[in-house]
């Protein structure tokens, strides 16, 4: 009986050191969903990313410290389409978070509440880093993050029944003003259609296609593939029969084959933000989109 006494005075004493109620804990595998969940879940969540923008989202290292973030997580909100491939698995099982796995309310996969781009027809090896599911970059068409906040909303809600009207009506809000902020950037972005580019990886599709503009070639001569001189003077080369406006990269990539392709070809090198942090700009959402958009005026001028 003392035993039991004791054992409820001390937990008594632990539910008073919380907080009355506790911010739901959110992980992003990247920025872009921690900001989004910020943006809905305002001050009823706790969210951060696994990855930051000067990190390549493909090549993550599973450290002690996030899988001990993963295993607190109650929603874990990734892009997937196989772009955690390589690190997310290994932080599944090693965090052991029964909340988090796959089939799970506490697990939203990004990547397959949107249409998506290169699916491919026949898996090949040979062919390079090639997702299976499709192109995984999702994040770089704001139509593609008006989906997932969509889903977020209603996943939040149901996770932390509480304060599901709290939740409904911040999406509601972030709706409306991404929404206009979309016809904004679209508005902006009229001169951009028709216009080629070389990008460096294979990342940048989602927001060619959403702005009409064309990918002529990559840096890498085959997805995942680091740029090789004899590739580069080859699309050098190819630039001078199918001329390109723009060489991009994300300011996660290395800039050194950019440069050099932009001084053969005298074409702009652009790096753009690619998600939320990306750069000084890029602070939230809206800021990503904002600077993307003026950077490719600014280099198409
Ligand atoms: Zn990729």
């Amino acid at each position: 009986m003392k035993k039991i006494f004791s054992a409820l005075i001390v937990s008594g004493a632990a539910l008073l050191a919380l907080p009355a109620h506790a911010a739901l804990n959110v992980l992003a595998c990247e920025p872009e969903w921690a900001a989004l969940a910020t943006e809905i879940g305002g001050d009823k969540v706790k969210a951060s990313s696994a990855t930051t923008a000067l990190q390549d989202p493909h090549r993550i290292e599973a450290r002690p410290s996030l899988i001990a973030r993963t295993r607190n997580a109650e929603l874990l909100v990734c892009t997937g389409l196989d772009l955690e491939a390589g690190w997310l698995p290994i932080l599944r099982q090693q965090s052991g978070n029964p909340k988090i796995e796959p089939g799970q309310p506490g697990y939203l996969e990004a990547g397959s509440l949107v249409p998506r781009l290169e699916v491919p027809t026949r898996l090949d090896r040979a062919e390079g880093d090639v997702h299976a599911a499709g192109n995984p970059h999702i994040q770089q068409d704001p139509r593609n993050i008006a989906k997932v906040a969509e889903a977020l909303a209603q996943r939040l809600a149901q996770i932390d029944h509480a304060n599901a009207a709290y939740y409904q009506s911040r999406y509601k809000d972030f709706a409306a003003r991404w929404n206009a902020a979309i016809q904004k950037w679209e508005r902006q972005a009229a001169p951009l259609k028709g216009v080629a580019v070389v990008e460096h990886h294979k990342n940048m599709e989602y927001l060619l296609n959403w702005l009409g503009m064309r990918a002529v070639g990559q840096l890498e001569p085959k997805p995942g593939v680091e740029p090789s001189a004899a590739h580069l003077a080859e699309l050098a080369a190819q630039l001078q029969r199918q001329p390109a406006k723009m060489v991009l990269r994300a300011d996660y990539q290395d800039g050194r084959a950019s440069q050099w392709l932009s001084e053969h070809a005298r074409i702009p090198a652009v790096a753009l933000p690619f998600t939320v942090g990306g750069d000084e700009r890029a602070k939230d959402l809206f800021g990503l989109f904002d600077d993307t958009v003026q950077r490719l005026l600014d280099a198409a001028k």
